[in-house]
């Protein structure tokens, strides 16, 4: 092997995992699906199969969802909640112990520079554990002054548990694999909840490798259940299953209506992260220093395939033609390349169909008479890379300005002094999505104002997409039901029960 090709070949315990025969995990055991059926992974950078895992159907969902039950009621019921706390800590020090090969697993399967995924590895698996795992001392209920049956003051007494929901049925996507998982599984934990974890099929391999070390950290058996399949036969039976509790769905916002009318069965809980078009406004005072790579950061994180990606510029007509200048140089000088490669800036599209999907919204962008500034095109040869695309003079009566295209795809169109700020947050407005967004400007009056009048989940001011375990994350309107993280991410996992005392 020639020294470039030794620095892009996985390290000896990757090809390892990978070599490993990858089944369903349910009730701690590694298992196969009861049909034999298997799933090809593909990396997206070279197109080659680099493992088959076990796809679940009906049945094995129905033996995880039984284990879990089980496991509500086992060992991990009577654990004490610092107990739970450590066995969350010791699954956090595990991923850490292990990032390298997770890393180059989840690159493998994703295509995502492996710089991300190894930052992503410790802030969005480690340190979320850690941060649920203090909530998980922390959740305690009321004592509540009431009056029932006209008790005096002093005969009565109410107080309120906060019990887990019980078994959560977790669906992921397959853009981020490793937060996707953690972001469900660390607030199921901290509740003492168990969990059966449905992986995107394209992405089955990093949920597997992370269940197996929360194993080792010493969770009990039953409480994490992975059955890798596909949406339509594990993801369906695990929404409409009758002894699931609770759903927490992160995807598309097709499938979250599924999943809401799945659901309706059991009456289910359901929480859900979806789609977004998130705008990006720019004043002419910004420091355009921070706003150009600020732009290209939000727009091409995970080659845009992000739902907070910010990929509507609003400029003022003052900065326009510099701010579009900017990115286009930005853009211009990333370099693509797999994922493994160190000096990759982007990484590939998914998959052939994603790329399929994306060149289709770039052609009706060229067609529409956008002013094309950047990229448009695919890569030839293997993988399936699409270059960083801008598009200047976009209005929101266009379809690559008001779909969510989940590509390399940045609409930039302008605004000027006469529009307002009701006007801007109009046409901020003007999407079926509400996820995040951003403001940008020296004026702290223009930046709350605006702030304040997006209607977003998350607002962010002079930065896009601020995400921290701590930060609140959801989306309005059609971006989803109910929110993540910090202490509201603990709720859609938590039950209340009032009991009252007459004495
Ligand atoms: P998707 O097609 O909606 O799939 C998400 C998950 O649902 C996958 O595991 C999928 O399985 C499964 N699924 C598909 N059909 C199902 C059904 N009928 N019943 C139950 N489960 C089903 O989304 P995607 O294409 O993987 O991901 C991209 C989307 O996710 C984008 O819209 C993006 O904005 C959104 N997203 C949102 C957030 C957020 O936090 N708001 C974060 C990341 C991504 P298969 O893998 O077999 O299809
Ligand atoms: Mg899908």
């Amino acid at each position: 092997m020639s020294a470039a090709a030794e620095s892009l070949a996985p390290s000896p315990a990757t090809r390892e995992y990978l070599a490993g025969e990858h089944l369903l995990l349910i009730n701690g055991e590694r298992v196969p699906a009861a049909s034999g059926e298997r799933i090809e992974v593909q990396d997206p950078a070279t197109e080659e199969i680099i493992a088959t895992v076990a796809g679940a159907g009906a049945d094995d969902v129905d033996r995880a969802v039984t284990a879990a039950r089980a496991a509500l009621k086992g060992e991990w019921s009577t654990m004490t909640s610092y107990e739970r706390a450590r066995c969350i800590l010791n699954f956090a020090d595990e991923i850490e112990k292990n990032v390298s090969l997770i890393a180059e697993v989840e690159v493998m399967e994703n295509g995502l520079p492996r710089m991300i995924s190894e930052y992503t590895a410790v802030k969005f698996g480690a340190e979320f554990l850690r941060y649920y795992a203090g909530w998980a001392t922390k959740i305690h209920g009321l004592t509540i002054p009431v009056s029932p049956m006209d008790a005096r003051n002093g005969e009565t007494l109410t107080y309120t548990r906060r019990e887990p929901i019980g078994v959560v049925g977790a669906i992921i996507p397959w853009n981020a694999p490793l937060p996707m998982a953690i972001l469900k599984l660390a607030p199921a934990l901290a509740t003492g909840c168990t969990i059966v974890l449905k992986p995107a099929e394209l992405t089955p391999l990093t949920a597997l490798l992370l269940v197996e070390l929360a194993h080792k950290a010493g969770i009990p058996n039953g409480v994490i259940n992975v059955v890798a399949g596909y949406g339509q036969s594990a993801g369906q039976a695990l929404a409409e299953h009758p002894d699931v509790d609770k759903i927490s769905f992160t995807g598309s916002t097709a499938v979250g209506k599924k999943i809401i009318e799945a659901s309706t069965g059991n009456l289910k809980k359901v929480t859900l992260e979806l789609g977004g078009k998130s705008p990006f406004v720019v004043f002419p005072d910004a420091d355009l220093e921070r706003v150009i790579p600020g732009a290209i950061r939000g727009a091409f994180f995970l080659q845009g395939q992000n739902c907070m990606a910010s990929t509507r510029l609003f400029v003022h007509e003052d900065v326009f033609d510099t701010v579009v200048h900017g990115i286009a140089q930005g853009v211009g000088a990333m370099k693509l390349g797999p994922g493994l490669d160190p000096a990759s800036m982007l990484g590939p599209l998914i998959s052939g169909d994603q790329r399929d999907r994306v060149m289709a919204y770039i052609d009706a962008g060229k067609e529409s008479g956008a002013e094309l500034v950047a990229g448009g095109d695919a890569l030839p040869g293997k993988g399936f890379f699409i270059k960083p695309t801008l598009f200047a003079r976009t209005n929101m009566d266009m379809k690559i300005a008001r779909e969510e295209i989940f590509g390399p795809v940045l609409c930039v169109q302008s605004f000027s002094d006469s529009d307002g700020l009701e006007g801007i947050a109009a046409e901020a407005n003007k999407t079926i999505y509400g996820l995040s967004g951003s403001v940008w400007t020296k004026d702290i009056s223009i930046a709350h104002k605006l702030a304040a009048m997006i209607d977003s989940g998350q607002v962010s001011i002079n930065c896009h997409a601020a995400v921290d375990p701590a930060i609140p994350f959801g989306g309005n309107k059609q971006s989803g039901w109910g929110r993540e993280f910090g202490m509201e991410g603990l709720e859609p996992y938590l039950k209340t029960k009032a009991t009252t005392v007459l004495y």
